[in-house]
């Protein structure tokens, strides 16, 4: 290791909250599906910044996009209109099928938003008397890091001497009908659920879960909000996952790839009347809808359609799971995914998961653990078959390793 290396590791350790446990690599340059180290080592990045950098990095057009809208203004607050927030809502509601859009940063602040909007929809359109309200979420979710979601987040590590918390919320398993159907009560607003749970390791419902879902959310008057701050924008080899189960959610959530890794941006989507609760002066934020997001969302969601991102997605993700369940190795106890959206589990005795994405960089693929057991593969939306399976060698080689 060069001093270089050993100086950002041992500043950020210095200095930084240790909230987080990087793996020992410290990238300074990003181009499509590769990122390099500051000695020049390059790497396929397989893991895409979770899922927000799914155009590829520093890709040419949204960067264009960023630098113009950058030198003729930035920020003007929601207190005045500005030229590009229309054009952003015309074109994602075009994309996404959505009548109406809020605009927000972070991916925990879309969900927020959302859980603000449907409560006050419950009072003021389906008639929960007030401070009643119902939310009901999964176990093992994940929407984010405020301290209303971690709140009713499952992990211990999440929540954990955060408290006390909100109430409100009530949690279910997932991929359970039956659950759901016995948590409503007539003073549920919404359900809250991601389409496959990415942070909990990829994990896919069982099929037919989210027609039943959509159908008690309907029959019950109950808001279903999808977050698709992960599995959205092309992620799952569709333009939204929803459109595997063939449902609509009544709220969608974007974020992450929305502003193709360049800047944080989020959005709040419904098809009906929750978001138009919302009156002036009872939500906002500073920089939310600010032209520099607007122009960077709007070039990210240009690129991956018209660069057929989508449809590349779908059939990488085939081959890279095809590739993953043809490796025979012992550690290896489930090999699951839906696009690009990837896990490897492995068994217990195989070892932390860490150790194989250790094993895996010094190979020349940056991939993360998740929950001990998982490894996530999530590289960006345009990796070609020839990288797939340059990964997919490097992969077959650490999986039949032992660490145990
Ligand atoms: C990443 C993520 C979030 C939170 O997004 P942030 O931008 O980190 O706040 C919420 N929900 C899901 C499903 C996510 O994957």
């Amino acid at each position: 290791m060069s001093s270089s290396i050993i100086d950002f590791v041992a500043t950020e350790a210095r200095f930084g909250a240790h909230n987080y446990e990087p793996i020992g690599v410290v990238l300074s340059r990003g181009e499509g599906v590769w990122v390099w180290d500051t000695e020049g080592n390059r790497y396929l990045d397989c893991l895409s910044a979770y899922s927000a950098v799914s155009q590829g990095h520093c890709h040419p057009k949204i960067l264009a996009a960023m630098v113009e809208q950058a030198r003729r203004l930035t920020l003007t607050s929601r207190a005045f209109h500005n030229d590009q927030l229309a054009l952003f809502y015309e074109e994602i509601a075009a994309l996404t099928g959505s009548h109406k859009v809020l605009p927000m940063n972070s991916g925990a602040e879309a969900v927020e938003s959302a859980i603000k909007a449907v409560r006050k929809w419950g009072y003021e359109v389906k008639g929960v008397p007030d401070g009643a309200a119902e939310i009901i979420v999964c176990a093992n979710n994940f929407h984010g890091r405020t301290l209303g979601i971690v709140g009713f987040s499952t992990d211990p590590e999440t929540r954990t001497h955060f408290g006390p918390f909100a109430p409100g919320f009530r949690i279910i398993p997932f991929g359970d009908a039956a659950a759901l159907q016995d948590a409503i009560t007539p003073n549920t607003v919404a359900f809250l659920v991601e389409p496959i749970q990415g942070e909990a390791g990829v994990i896919i419902p069982p099929a037919g879960y989210f027609t039943e879902v959509r159908q008690l959310c309907t029959a019950n008057n109950v808001m279903l909000v999808l977050d698709e701050i992960q599995t959205g924008l092309g992620r799952t080899g569709k333009l939204l996952a929803e459109q595997h189960e063939g449902i609509e959610a009544d709220v969608t959530l974007l974020g992450k790839a929305l502003s193709g890794g360049f800047y944080p941006v989020s959005a709040v989507l419904s098809n009906n009347d929750v978001l138009g609760t919302l009156r002036p002066g009872q939500h906002g934020s500073t920089f939310g809808g600010n032209p520099l997001a607007c122009a960077v969302a709007r070039a990210a969601m240009r690129v991956l359609v018209e660069e057929g991102m989508i449809e590349n997605a779908a059939r990488q993700g085939m081959r890279f799971l095809e590739g993953l369940k043809d490796i025979r190795a012992n550690t290896i106890r489930e090999v699951r995914g839906r696009g690009l959206m990837l896990a490897v589990e492995l068994h217990p005795e195989a070892g932390r998961a860490r150790r194989y994405c250790e094993a895996l960089r010094g190979m020349g693929i940056l991939a993360k653990d998740t929950h001990e057991q998982t490894i996530r593969i999530a590289p960006p939306l345009v990796i070609t078959s020839d990288q797939v399976d340059w990964a997919l060698e490097r992969l077959a080689t650490t999986l039949t390793q032992d660490f145990s």
